[in-house]
């Protein structure tokens, strides 16, 4: 029986690790199928505070788990398929340990950005293909680039961008965007975005391994044109990777794990990072949450 195992070892589940694991708890900590989590997808964090020049996003997620290391952690290469909250004893079904019992669970495993499915986009992330417009976006300063998405979020985006960029072009497959009347009304409004109605990415052109373009392609006549950006923001939404807890838990209706501070429903369970954040989706913030939720873990089982 474990005190405390951490489902996660992206920023959150790390730093709740290094902090149960400072505090004489050994945390278990499973890593789940991307260890180090999503920032091992990405090149350059320029907006974690203490790299003055900023730290790959690798290197940023394998320091802090060896900083866990160095206090007791263990991290294990193994997935939570499904889990019973309901008793004292935490019960998690893994796919290499079998059942692992535990007195307080963190779970912090992250949400999943979704993706358009080209077979460029994935070997150009990090290199003008990206998922955060807030990460990213400072990266291509006074360049030309493309949102792809019509909700709320790529409206968001466009915006954020629009003031960094010298031209932001909107992708959008319908002829009305599906985001709040605000939003729209405000993405309309700009002299610096560029809608592209009607249109999905065909594929992202690479010139010596950066973005260089996108292919448009018309969802009505089918008709292509290439449109010469320096990066490709998707913005077409998360999924969080908590279906393994449908019945053990009350998530929101986007899947989200509904948190009361970083408490769940289910005593001696704690939250923390994308996987109960709709909203901020960053690192530092992941990071944050991490060591709330190892702090009432601790708290849970002192008392
Ligand atoms: C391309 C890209 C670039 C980014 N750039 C930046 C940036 O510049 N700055 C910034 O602040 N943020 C950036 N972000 C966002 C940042 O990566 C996330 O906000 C942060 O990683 C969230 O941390 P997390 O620990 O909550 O989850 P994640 O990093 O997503 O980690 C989730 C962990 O949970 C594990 N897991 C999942 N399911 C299970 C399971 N069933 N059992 C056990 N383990 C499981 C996974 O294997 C993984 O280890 C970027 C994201 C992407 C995709």
């Amino acid at each position: 029986m474990y005190d405390i195992v951490i489902l996660g070892s992206g920023p959150a589940g790390c730093t709740a690790a290094l902090y149960t694991a400072r505090a004489g708890f050994k945390p278990l900590v499973l890593e789940g199928m991307q260890p180090g989590g999503q920032l091992t997808q990405t090149t350059d964090i320029e907006n974690f505070p203490g790299f003055e020049q900023g730290i790959n996003g690798f290197e940023l997620v394998s320091t802090m788990k060896a900083q866990a290391e160095r206090f007791g952690a263990v991290f294990e290469m193994d997935e939570c398929m499904s889990a019973d909250f309901s008793g004292p004893v935490k019960k998690l079904e893994t796919m290499v340990n079998g059942t692992i019992e535990a007195r307080a669970v963190i779970l912090a495993t992250g949400a999943s950005a979704r993706w358009l499915g080209l077979p460029n986009e994935q070997r150009l992330m990090g290199h003008g293909v990206s998922g955060c417009a807030t990460c990213d976006g400072a990266f291509f300063r006074d360049k030309e680039v493309a949102v792809a998405g019509g909700g709320d979020t790529a409206c968001e985006d466009a915006l954020f961008l629009a003031k960094l960029c010298s031209k932001v072009t909107l992708i959008h497959r319908r002829d009305a965007l599906r985001a709040s009347k605000v939003m729209a009304d405000r993405v309309l409004a700009s002299p610096k975005i560029e809608m592209a109605w009607n249109s999905t990415v065909a594929d992202v052109l690479d010139t010596e391994g950066s973005v260089s373009g996108v292919v448009l392609r018309d969802t009505k006549t089918g008709e292509e044109r290439t449109l010469p950006v320096s990066a490709l923001f998707v913005a077409i939404g998360h999924t969080p990777n908590t279906g393994f807890l449908q019945g053990a838990i009350e998530l929101d209706e986007q899947g989200y794990i509904r948190t009361n501070g970083v408490k769940t429903s289910a005593e001696g369970v704690f939250a923390a990072g994308d996987a109960q954040d709709p909203a901020y989706k960053q690192a530092i913030i992941a990071a944050g949450s991490g060591a709330m939720a190892a702090l009432e873990a601790e708290r849970y089982l002192l008392h």
